[in-house]
């Protein structure tokens, strides 16, 4: 049985989904001339369009589906809840089993001192949470003044109004009314485009120092958080000079401000460690998750935070909360996701084998001449394109579009790969293969040199 059979041609999709369907981070003009790509079925590290064509997906969708597609065992979880208890909310004193059983398991993985989730359907959702709950928490504590948030430019923690304003993207602020009041912003540690002379090492701290004079502009006193990505995700794959984190983390901790590790991305494997934070070193306060947790089979996401915060805020009330708030279907979902990474030995053998392996892979495409930099953590990674590999150059009149050409090429030689700007970026499936690592190299490497 193939479900490609019961399909309407797909000219009669695309027509269909250019006329009534509005896309998300998508041009219009794209959509009419040249029609979607539909997506009719995955399975592993593979998706099937609707001709019937085998994609191998470097973007494990958006970053999410780290146990791979096609995992029965999800889908049994799934259907035995819904049989169970489709839903029931998690207000007004109630609870239920599969987000009593989420909430203790996520308490496990996550670092020590964090033990209490919240639930949210999204990593927006989740950091719109955050922005309300650390000004929450400072009111509590009787300095209602501490409202102000940091993050950086560039960063992506969401698309809401209060999430789209804690992120960087410069466009998306041009869209709608954002940012929020008292969200503000610092550059990023991205060396590569911005380290200029300076040593990577000289550059992460420098980048660091940025948090500290921000602090000092607004006053301590002012400010209830700092948020980034332990490395960012969508603003490139932008990963930090060493020196950065442990000096961030230190100016967090002088000045008393809520560290919030976003880990929508970075969690549950993606970096080689359950949550980025280790990986990274950092101790935060509060961690946002999403994606990974359910590996993308059921919307939801969370808010991790530490015992302080929740005694805190526990001798009040929150008047906070989403109707899918710990979903029950979405928690049995996640429940099983990490039962499989864990017993499975998902996580480990990303650490001990299959990061080591890809990064090998990776890194051996910066002998190819568009190549500057290619830099991966875990499972996450991208390449600089450059005209000139010594000056670190951009690509500066036409910014993003080789970087288009890239993706449009890979996208016809069957290969997902993502591309910000001018930068491509990898992000597979935590269970690919060595086979399909080489798979996805070569076809990157073809469509790289085609992109010339
Ligand atoms: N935070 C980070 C780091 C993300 O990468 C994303 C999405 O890509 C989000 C938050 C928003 O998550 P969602 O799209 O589930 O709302």
């Amino acid at each position: 049985m193939t479900a490609l059979t019961n399909l309407p041609p797909t000219a009669e999709l695309q027509r269909l989904d250019a006329a009534h369907h509005l896309h998300p981070f998508t041009h219009g003009a794209g959509l009419r001339d040249k029609g979607v790509r539909v997506i009719t079925s995955a399975d592993g590290v593979w998706l099937t369009d609707s001709e019937g064509n085998r994609i191998l997906d470097a973007m494990a969708g958006l970053w999410c589906v780290n146990i791979g597609y096609g995992r029965q065992e999800l889908v049994e979880a799934a259907a035995a809840q819904m049989a169970e208890l489709p839903f029931y909310n998690t207000f007004f004193q109630t609870s239920h089993v599969p987000a009593i059983k989420l909430a203790e398991r996520l308490a496990q993985l996550a670092p020590d001192h964090l033990n209490h989730v919240f639930f949210a359907s999204s990593g927006s959702e989740a950091n719109d949470t955050n922005i309300r709950l650390v000004r929450t928490y400072w009111e509590m504590k009787g300095q209602p003044q501490k409202k102000a948030i940091i993050s950086r430019w560039n960063a992506y923690h969401g698309s809401s109004v209060g999430s789209g304003s804690l992120g960087g993207m410069k466009g998306m602020h041009a869209q709608g009314g954002m940012p929020i009041p008292d969200i503000h912003h610092i550059d990023q540690p991205d060396w590569w485009s911005e380290g200029g002379d300076m040593t990577p090492e000289d550059f992460g701290r420098a980048r660091a120092k940025l948090l500290e004079d921000k602090i000092l502009e607004i006053g301590a006193d002012n400010v209830a958080a700092f948020i980034a990505e332990p490395v960012q995700g969508a603003g490139g794959v932008i990963v930090p000079p060493e020196t950065y984190w442990p000096e961030v983390q230190k100016i967090v901790d002088k000045y008393g401000i809520l560290l919030i590790a976003d880990e929508v991305i970075c969690g549950f494997g993606r970096t080689g460690n359950w949550f980025g934070s280790e990986t990274v070193g950092i101790r935060p306060d509060i961690m946002t998750v999403a994606k990974g947790m359910s590996s993308g089979y059921q919307p939801i996401g969370g808010s991790i935070v530490s015992d302080e915060i929740a005694d805190v805020i526990g001798g009040g009330e929150f008047n906070h909360g989403y109707t899918y708030s710990g979903h029950p279907v979405a928690c049995a979902v996640a429940l099983e996701n990490l039962r499989l990474l864990d017993e499975e030995g998902i996580v480990d053998r990303v650490r001990d084998h299959t990061a080591p392996y890809l990064k090998q892979k990776f890194e051996s495409l910066t002998d190819h001449p568009m190549v500057g930099e290619a830099k991966i953590v875990g499972m996450m990674g991208s390449i600089a394109l450059t005209p000139h590999k010594e000056s670190r150059a951009a690509f500066k009149a036409d910014a993003g579009t080789v970087g288009l050409i890239c993706r449009e090429r890979c996208f016809a030689n069957n290969l997902v790969m993502r591309h910000v700007g001018d930068r491509m970026i990898v992000s597979p499936s935590l269970t690919i293969s060595d086979d399909e690592i080489d798979t996805l190299i070569e076809r990157a490497r073809t469509s790289l040199d085609e992109a010339m």
